[in-house]
């Protein structure tokens, strides 16, 4: 008789986007004459720019034709890709970063719930609280965590590090010593960000300890602040101790088209075993490539029109985090975020409680934001507004919540 992994049973139910949805659902068919804004699911709106499907256009004509058709891309991804990715996102930046510490892959996700299986069960790893949940699960799956208290809504394997107003959402080193540590900077779900020399305090700790920094990248795009590392390879060192995950969902709205990227540097080395064979290894074994018409995509994001019209596209989401962010202070509402990062977290109102806050705006001003404490412990009391829809629908949702 087969047996199933444990670990699976131990997860508690992904309620979150769920339970929202019912909720709405349930409030759109009471109140079929209100008109709901959603501003509560990180996924982008704007269309993909016009550099990129023209790219697509021209790699699925490629496609039909025998001379130029492709197959099975190399483990890695294609060169002209990951060529593009080592100039514009590393050696732009001042970072050494070579072409074969880059895997491409179809996307974050995947990336940051997969690297974990290339590290020792009994690591204990550390997580900011609030969190993007990937990170916990795809450990709690690997039986790395330890049990769940119910009560607490924490593992006890885990190392929580609480990003709240109290310590301005930068995490603290630990009191116990992490073996993994991840950071998601700019952060989703807090919009918040750390300077690039407060991110260097942590490739020092991760060096001097002997930990390795799981660094999630996915928002880099929305950096405006000079002050910030657009890469953890800014920082000096960070080679030796660093993973770096990115995404082109965010920076080019390939949420529906899926690529992504890891880069893991060959210095990166756990005695003398390099993590950079160890994942060229595993993405050989497990991962047949991204797809030819998506990596030309990918492709197009890194040329000049493609760079022009992506500005543009973070400048409508940033115009947005601006207006909710300006518009909530003008309601009085004590906000965070919205500078270096498409989303905006507040403080709830009158020690209401995320969940107590969500009805209290779907109700009272029909709009769909995302409670704070479904991201982990430290959210509770806070709520999180995304500027992923149209500046239209963002302005109206403020004038509802303005009049509340
Ligand atoms: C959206 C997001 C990603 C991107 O995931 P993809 O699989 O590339 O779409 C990764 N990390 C975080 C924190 C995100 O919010």
């Amino acid at each position: 008789m087969y047996k199933i992994n444990d670990n699976y049973q131990k997860l508690p139910g992904s309620y979150l986007f769920s339970t929202i949805g019912k909720k709405v659902n349930a409030y759109s068919e009471a109140n079929p004459d209100k008109q709901i804004i959603r501003l509560g699911i990180g996924d982008v709106t704007q269309p993909i720019a016009p550099a990129i499907i023209e790219a697509m256009h021209k790699a699925v004509d490629e496609m039909g034709k025998a001379e130029t058709f492709h197959g099975y891309a190399p483990d890695l991804g294609y060169e002209f890709l990951r060529s593009a990715i080592v100039k514009n996102d590393y050696q732009a930046r001042g970072c050494d970063i070579a072409m074969d510490e880059i895997f491409v892959s179809d996307g974050a996700k995947s990336d940051s719930g997969n690297i974990q299986e290339i590290f020792a069960q009994d690591n204990r790893i550390a997580v900011c609280d609030p969190v993007y949940p990937v990170y916990v699960d795809s450990n709690v799956m690997a039986g790395r965590t330890g049990t769940y208290n119910p009560k607490t809504e924490m593992w006890s394997d885990v190392i929580y590090m609480p990003c709240t107003m109290e310590n301005g959402f930068v995490p603290e080193f630990p009191k116990e010593t992490p073996d993994i540590i991840y950071l998601c900077l700019p952060n989703n779900p807090t919009g918040t960000t750390i300077t690039k020399s407060q991110l260097q305090t942590w490739v020092d700790y991760a060096n001097k300890v002997g930990a390795v920094i799981i660094y999630d990248a996915a928002y880099e795009a929305y950096i405006s602040e000079d002050d910030v590392a657009h890469s953890i390879y800014e920082c000096e060192g960070a080679k030796t101790c660093a993973i770096e995950l990115k995404s082109f969902s965010k920076n080019a709205g390939f949420t529906g088209v899926r690529l992504g990227y890891t880069v893991v540097p060959k210095e990166l080395k756990c005695g003398d075993v390099s993590l950079n064979a160890m994942w060229a290894r595993r993405h050989g074994t497990k991962f047949n490539g991204a797809p030819y018409i998506v990596q030309r995509a990918g492709e197009a994001v890194y040329s000049e029109a493609g760079k022009a019209q992506l500005k543009e596209q973070v400048a409508y989401y940033m115009k947005n985090a601006k207006a909710i962010k300006e518009g909530l202070k003008e309601a009085g509402y004590t906000v965070f975020g919205g500078v270096n990062a498409p989303y905006i977290w507040l403080k709830t109102p009158e020690k209401m409680t995320s969940w107590e806050f969500f009805d209290y705006l779907l109700e009272n001003a029909n709009v769909v934001g995302t409670p704070g404490s479904g991201f982990g412990p430290s959210g509770e009391g806070y709520f999180r507004l995304t500027a992923f829809g149209s500046y239209e629908n963002t302005l109206a949702a403020l004038e509802r919540i303005k009049k509340l």
